[in-house]
């Protein structure tokens, strides 16, 4: 079912690669791998395609890791035109080097550009962007046990202008940063704050794109999660503020007490999870019942109070499944599962995370070979 490594090369191929002079030297890189520090340590070198409008995607290259060259007039910086993805190389027991599912991420690129009228890059760039800068920086991929390397590509508009139109020239890189065990401490349920005041996505507006600008709307509400004791803000739909949508990066399910398990279902406002979507698989696997709807915070509280919620969690690719143990708003604060991680949410977590290390079967051929 997984593609062969020799699939790529072709893809890989079309990037030039122009090696670093200045590499980080091996016990350094060694350190930071035993200690990984997420999202702030960077590999050596960064994938990278331009965009014009006249002449398309161009320069396919995998160039040394560091800062870019941005017109103060860039548009990016006036009008948030940019879109981002997440996902992660793993090392497998064979030193093979593996992703999950990149052509979901790499369509859901295609429809984040659509939404902000940006130019769709093909699933063969994505994945080749990726595989390029994995095997230039294949030392960079840890191979310790819950360790991988965080691929984060992106794309912005890159020209100069102050007019209001989509850009006429966009850059698109790919950078990577190894990331240790999210659960290096053991598994600690996260406390969620129901944003009282603010949304993340509207009606018509960008929720289902995976774009800066959902996140940077997402911060004040973040702030006042902090300041009412809880780790994690979780959003209301804004026409009836009375269903649940998901958390600033996450999306959300609710296990009942009879093993139905429940996401919230699409509607437009939600963005769309490879996470979430791998999750309604392997529940319907074990046999649960699932089902895509809409679900109301009273009737979350309702089921935690009288025991028909047995369990609530969040996923997203940075932390793959992380139980909910608290529900906190203005006018309540419930706990889940007691407060302690619930054994669907552990058992979908261990199943997930051993499919993506080769240590459960790839039933769904999920795994793509990068190197
Ligand atoms: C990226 C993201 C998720 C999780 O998506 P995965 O593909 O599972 O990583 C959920 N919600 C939002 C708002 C996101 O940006």
């Amino acid at each position: 079912m997984s593609k062969n490594v020799q699939d790529l090369d072709g893809l890989v191929e079309a990037f030039e690669v122009y090696p670093t002079s200045n590499p980080t030297p091996p016990g350094e890189r060694a350190a930071e791998l035993a200690a990984p520090r997420f999202g702030t340590v960077f590999t050596d070198h960064m994938s990278r395609i331009t965009w014009r409008k006249d002449s398309g995607w161009q320069d396919r290259r995998v160039v040394e890791y560091g800062p870019l060259a941005l017109d103060p007039a860039a548009a990016v910086l006036h009008y948030a035109q940019e879109i981002f993805e997440g996902l992660k190389a793993y090392r497998h027991a064979d030193g093979s080097i593996w992703t999950f599912r990149p052509e979901a991420n790499a369509a859901r690129f295609q429809r984040s550009a659509k939404r902000l009228a940006l130019p769709e890059l093909s699933t063969d760039d994505f994945i080749g962007s990726l595989a390029a800068l994995v095997r230039k920086d294949i030392e960079w991929v840890p191979s310790a046990d819950g360790f991988s390397l965080y691929l984060r590509p992106f794309m912005y508009a890159s020209e100069s202008f102050l007019g209001v139109r989509s850009s006429h020239e966009v850059e698109y890189l790919v950078i990577a940063s190894p990331v240790g065990s999210y659960f290096a401490d053991g598994v600690k349920p996260v406390s969620i704050w129901i944003a009282q005041d603010y949304h993340r996505a509207g009606k018509g507006g960008t929720g289902s794109a995976k774009c800066g600008g959902n996140y940077a709307a997402s911060l004040l509400p973040q702030i006042e999660a902090y300041e009412q004791g809880c780790e994690q803000v979780a959003f209301l739909d804004d026409v009836t503020d009375t269903y649940l949508e998901e958390l600033g990066g996450m999306n959300l399910f609710v296990v009942r007490s009879d093993g139905t398990v429940e996401t919230p279902e699409l509607t437009g406002t939600i963005l769309e999870g490879v996470t979430r979507s791998s999750i309604l698989q392997l529940a319907r696997d074990r046999g649960h019942e699932v089902v895509e709807r809409r679900i109301s915070l009273a009737e979350l509280l309702a089921g935690l109070r009288d025991g028909s919620v047995s369990e609530v969690f969040a996923c997203g690719t940075a932390a793959v499944i992380t139980p909910i143990g608290r529900f906190k708003g203005v006018n309540f604060d419930e706990v889940v599962s007691g407060g302690a991680a619930g054994e669907l949410t552990m058992a979908l977590r261990e199943e997930l995370t051993g499919i993506q290390t080769g240590k459960v079967e790839d039933r769904y051929g999920w795994l793509t070979r990068l190197a």
